[in-house]
């Protein structure tokens, strides 16, 4: 199960390269050269997944960096964040699945008058297919199977939905699920 709440055969982790401070900033200037004309003033990241990542755009392109959080239920700016009219943002998260965490922090910036040029991340997991409002570029683009719960076989076999890295996981752990023999899970936390 991934945060989207669809369900895959793979899932990332991508704290597990983020934790490596070298490496981190390594994928932060690799994104920020996309965007060296772009003139950026902010970069903006939805907590927590875009916020290790998103630092290390900010500080490779010398701009700010702030970040946006859910508050009963809805993305928005808090801890005396703003933006100024017409600041030119850049929206930065570890991974897109279905573009949701990104469309939803574009909007909370755009409703605080930012003018939100463009949205990037490492790894894009919809095969290019995330709309979110405004241009968008990944490190790495993947084509994997993430499906509705509704029409997932997995689960109409009732095999259990397991999100990794939670408790429930380490619970049912020993238990394997049946998995695309070319496609080992891999685990990532923040797929929006
Ligand atoms: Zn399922």
């Amino acid at each position: 199960m991934l945060t989207s709440g669809l369900h895959s055969t793979i899932y990332l982790q991508c704290a597990l390269v983020l934790q490596h401070p070298r490496e981190a900033e390594n994928l932060g200037r690799s994104i920020a050269e996309h965007f060296q004309a772009e003139n950026i003033q902010t970069v903006a990241a939805p907590a927590i997944g875009g916020l290790i990542i998103g630092h290390e755009v900010a500080r490779a392109l010398g701009a700010r960096f702030i970040w946006t959080e859910r508050e009963n239920g809805k993305m928005v700016l808090r801890r005396g964040f703003s933006v100024s009219s017409g600041e030119r943002v850049l929206v930065v998260e570890d991974v897109v699945t279905t573009g949701g965490s990104t469309r939803e922090t574009v909007a909370a910036l755009e409703a605080n008058g930012a003018n939100v040029v463009a949205a990037a991340s490492i790894i894009d997991r919809s095969s290019g297919k995330a709309h979110v409002g405004v241009p968008r570029i990944a490190l790495a683009t993947l084509d994997v199977l993430s499906v509705d719960p509704a029409v997932c076989e997995a689960c109409k076999r009732g095999e259990p939905a397991i999100k990794p890295g939670s408790r429930k996981r380490q619970e049912a752990g020993g238990r394997s699920r049946r998995q695309d023999k070319n496609q080992r899970p891999k685990t990532k936390d923040q797929d929006n």
